[in-house]
């Protein structure tokens, strides 16, 4: 069994406490987790600010951002030892991690270190009373220490996105990841020093949110900045730590995403873009699909399509080449999806597939497994349709006009995602600009070039991550005024 240790200064650091991290897949306990108390946390700041004061925050830039460039060559390298940890914590299916979640954190290194590279300043040369006149340029400095909390729904992948634009910018970084998937942001560890990346600049704490590393990293004060994905009121507990010292934070959180299915839309498009983004990952995929809304006319040939597509989905062995869909994280998230299930029921829908737990073989039988589940038949105030759930599941409604669509996906307090299916150009850019989150498809999902601004609006985020986006966060603009 792994023993998955703090990485704190450069070195591996044990811990008194322990905590066993399970296989979605089994239940087995695969590792021991080495949890860091607040002396942890404290050590981990004071090797980040001495990296800052000593070899990191001396380094040239282009030196710097080729140290990130030998990162995802190492990861490449290590690649099958990536793909085997993210697939071991999560239970996503081995195709994924290797195609998606793998690829993309090595891709965050590159893609980062280029934004840095390409990035202008801006000038005005400005008028003076004595004729001479000024220039005023603004450079960017780093934020300094910056705490990373991350998720456990697609680890690596969301870790990268934060570590890759944080270290082109010169930061150094304190991540805490999920207490549920603990080994890529180790294994991470090790490429950074195989990298030769200095010590102090990529620290690693396990450990759980409150009464632990998460609480502790978020209420240091010698943590300059935080940065957080995961559920809206962990991140309001994390706005209230940060509010000491008035520290900046930028925060991606939950979702209730509807996606609008127009009676003109490509039916095959939507079936197949639907179908993945309510069942990709389990469900556990922020940006995924719970409310289907489809247009009356094609309702009922919809709901048929995307039952037959559940159905087809195949659960078993993330490592099974066969296997389309993996069991959920931990045995209490599937406690959480499965009283949504119950709820649902209780609260009148009418089941189309699914509603509860599938007969596994008995290797898998301890695993966190659910079925594919589709309902219709609930109002829109129903708790299935308001909150939440982050299962592999989602409630279908007709809705007659465009109008009536676009205030029933705007009613929710999340703001994250939405996608719209239809054949009608000039409809497909109004509904877009009438959604009130931060990302939209058009007859697509999780389509996206990494330069592009992503976050959530409402309570679904504060503040936007990718391409320079990314740089607003982790570094300080300076202008500098110079009188001619
Ligand atoms: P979570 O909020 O339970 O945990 C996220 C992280 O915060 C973990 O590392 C956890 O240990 C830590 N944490 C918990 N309480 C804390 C506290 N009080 N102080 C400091 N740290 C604390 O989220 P999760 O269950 O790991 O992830 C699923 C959620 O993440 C879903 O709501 C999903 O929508 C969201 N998510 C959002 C995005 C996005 O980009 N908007 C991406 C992925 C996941």
């Amino acid at each position: 069994m792994q023993s998955l240790k703090n990485f704190i200064g450069g070195a591996f650091v044990a811990s008194e406490r322990r905590f066993e991290k399970r296989s979605p897949v089994t239940n087995a306990v695969i590792a021991e987790v080495h949890e860091a108390g607040a002396a942890g946390i404290d050590a981990a700041v004071q090797a980040a600010r001495a990296a800052l004061h000593g070899p990191w925050g001396a380094m040239p830039m282009a030196r710097r951002l080729e140290l990130l460039g030998r990162v995802a060559a190492e990861i490449d390298r290590r690649f099958e030892d990536f793909v085997a940890a993210e697939t071991a914590d999560t239970g996503m299916p081995a195709h994924f991690s290797r195609h998606v979640a793998i690829p993309r954190g090595a891709a965050n290194f590159r893609i980062f270190a280029d934004v840095v590279k390409n990035v202008a300043t801006e000038c005005f040369p400005m008028d003076t009373p004595d004729g001479a006149g000024a220039l005023n340029y603004a450079i960017r400095r780093p934020v300094g220490v910056v705490g990373v909390i991350c998720p456990w729904n697609a680890p690596f992948l969301l870790m990268t996105w934060k570590v890759a634009p944080a270290l082109a910018c010169g930061n150094a970084v304190i991540v805490k990841p999920s207490e549920e998937t603990p080994a890529t942001a180790t294994l991470l560890a090790e490429v950074m020093r195989e990298a030769g990346i200095p010590d102090g600049v990529y620290n690693v704490v396990h450990g759980f949110g409150p009464g632990s590393a998460g609480e502790f990293l978020t209420r240091h004060a010698g943590v300059d900045a935080i940065t957080f994905t995961g559920e809206t009121r962990t991140g309001e507990a994390i706005m209230k730590a940060a509010a000491t010292g008035a520290r900046p934070i930028s925060l991606e959180m939950g979702g209730k995403n509807p996606a609008i299915v127009f009676a003109d839309a490509d039916l095959d498009t939507a079936i197949e873009a639907t179908l993945r983004s309510v069942f990709a990952n389990s469900g556990q995929v922020c940006l995924g699909t719970e409310r289907v809304y489809v247009e009356r006319p094609l309702f009922e040939a919809f709901t048929a399509r995307l039952k037959a597509g559940a159905e087809a989905l195949t659960l078993g062995d993330p490592l099974d080449p066969a296997t389309t869909m993996g069991p959920l994280i931990s045995q209490e998230h599937r406690a959480k999806v499965l009283s949504y299930y119950k709820k649902a029921m209780d609260e009148g829908a009418t089941l189309v597939t699914g509603g509860g737990v599938p007969a596994m073989p008995p290797a898998l039988a301890e695993g966190a497994w659910v079925q594919p589940t589709l309902w219709t038949g609930l109002p829109d105030d129903a708790a299935v349709v308001r909150e939440e759930i982050f299962g592999p599941c989602c409630h279908i409604a007709p809705f007659d006009t465009e109008a009536e669509v676009l205030a029933r996906a705007n009613d929710t307090p999340y703001g994250l995602a939405a996608s719209v299916y239809t054949r009608d150009l000039a409809r497909a850019h109004r509904v877009a600009a009438g959604l009130q989150t931060g990302l939209v498809w058009i007859n697509s999902w999780f389509l996206r070039d990494l330069r592009t601004p992503f976050g959530g609006a409402k309570q679904s985020g504060i503040g936007r991550e990718g391409g320079v986006h990314s740089l607003e966060f982790y570094t300080e603009l300076k202008n500098v005024c110079v009188k001619l």
